[in-house]
């Protein structure tokens, strides 16, 4: 007997004719793995910002992040921001703005993280022209040097041309880690930012209420209750779409791990040696790869290349399945230990990591299906 449910849904994916390479972003689990990330962090008085920038600002991510109770959402990109113009939530710029998105960022974001005098000025000349008021968090560098005051002096001079800045509301004080140094933050990494927020609040009085203590790489202190008691709010990406914290790669087996699933189409099946033939040069990309000879191996060839992913930040659902190499639009697979009778025009999944679910949820020339 047909099953019904099934009919209807090979019908439809035959309707909407799935094109290959296609992402496939699993919106339960997103909700999911939010709703339990946002219920602890309540506990500890954190409300979450949910980041969107790794699945490309795609607003059916933004409304799962919503249901499962983000308070707002964070992306890097104006162009995402665009795209989640009509849902609801806070929308949060969190790439320090260019001074010529000026007036989109006005215009798209609600509110933008800064660390420069001059393009705070630029944002509250936008908010005059656009009669609209524009919200502000001040980003402080601990040490990670990527963006923020670094410098308290620096810090507290530039506060008082910014309290000047009539049309922006100074919402709070940020800070970030674990990215351009790699640094780990812990609890002695906010001495000086606690100083900086307490001083911005004295000049900026109770709308300035935002303490945003980081990334994915700040969640470990939230687990062991070491999070200074200030920080309310989190930024988070990772956690909520791969379930694990960025400080140590701790996995949380009680969130979700498979968001992403990237599927491709093999192009090629042909019996090869593993070892190349001739003269050796440089690959594609200028590098010179080593091989192993393993002897005459099945190898497949998918329809995805670098362009889409990388190859060392994905993993083969098909067991027995081992990633040879790629080049920018064919992706090698030896399937000499896969026991499904492989064929041209089958199908092969993936596993993304953060990396290549980036690549892939950005790339034109990636599907996305959400289910
Ligand atoms: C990307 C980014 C985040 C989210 O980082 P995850 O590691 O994905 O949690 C938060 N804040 C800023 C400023 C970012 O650029």
């Amino acid at each position: 007997m047909v099953n019904c449910t099934e009919c209807v849904i090979n019908e439809l994916n035959e309707m909407r004719g799935i094109m290959y390479p296609n992402l496939t972003i699993n919106l339960e689990k997103i909700q999911d793995n939010t709703e339990k990330v946002t219920g602890i962090c309540r506990e500890h008085g954190i409300y979450v910002t949910a980041v969107t920038k790794c699945a490309g600002g795609n607003p059916d991510v933004a409304r799962a992040f919503l249901a499962g109770g983000a308070k707002s959402l964070g992306d890097s990109r104006i162009r995402n921001l665009q795209d989640l113009d009509d849902i609801g939530g806070e929308k949060w710029l969190i790439r320090i703005p260019m001074i010529s998105e000026a007036e989109d960022t006005v215009r798209y974001a609600d509110l933008s993280l800064n660390s420069e005098y001059e393009v705070l000025k630029e944002l509250n000349r936008e908010a005059l022209k656009q009669k609209k008021r524009h919200d502000v968090i001040l980003m402080a560098d601990h040490g990670d040097l990527r963006e923020g005051w670094f410098d308290e002096e620096g810090f507290y001079r530039d506060l008082k041309k910014i309290s000047g800045l009539d049309a922006l509301r100074v919402r709070g004080v940020g800070t970030n880690s674990n990215c351009a140094g790699a640094i780990i933050p812990e609890p002695s990494s906010f001495d000086k930012l606690e100083r900086m927020y307490i001083r911005t609040r004295e000049i900026f009085g109770d709308d300035c209420s935002i303490f945003s203590g980081g990334n994915s790489g700040a969640y470990y202190m939230v687990e062991n209750g070491t999070i200074p008691k200030f920080v309310n709010n989190l930024r988070f990406g990772e956690l909520l779409l791969f379930g694990n914290e960025t400080s140590y790669g701790k996995k949380y087996p009680f969130l979700h791990s498979d968001v992403f699933r990237l599927d491709a189409e093999i192009v090629e099946l042909k019996e090869k040696p593993s070892l190349p033939i001739g003269k050796h040069g440089k690959d594609a990309f200028g590098k010179e790869p080593v091989f192993e000879d393993r002897g005459i191996r099945r190898r497949a060839i998918c329809a995805l290349g670098k362009q889409d992913i990388t190859p060392e930040d994905i993993v083969p659902l098909e067991p027995g399945a081992r990633i040879v190499t790629a080049s920018s639009d064919h992706l090698i697979v030896d399937v000499s230990d896969c026991q499904r009778p492989l064929k041209v025009g089958d199908i092969m999944g993936f596993r993304c990591n953060y990396v290549s679910a980036l690549r892939a949820s950005t790339s034109d020339y990636v599907n996305k299906t959400t289910v």
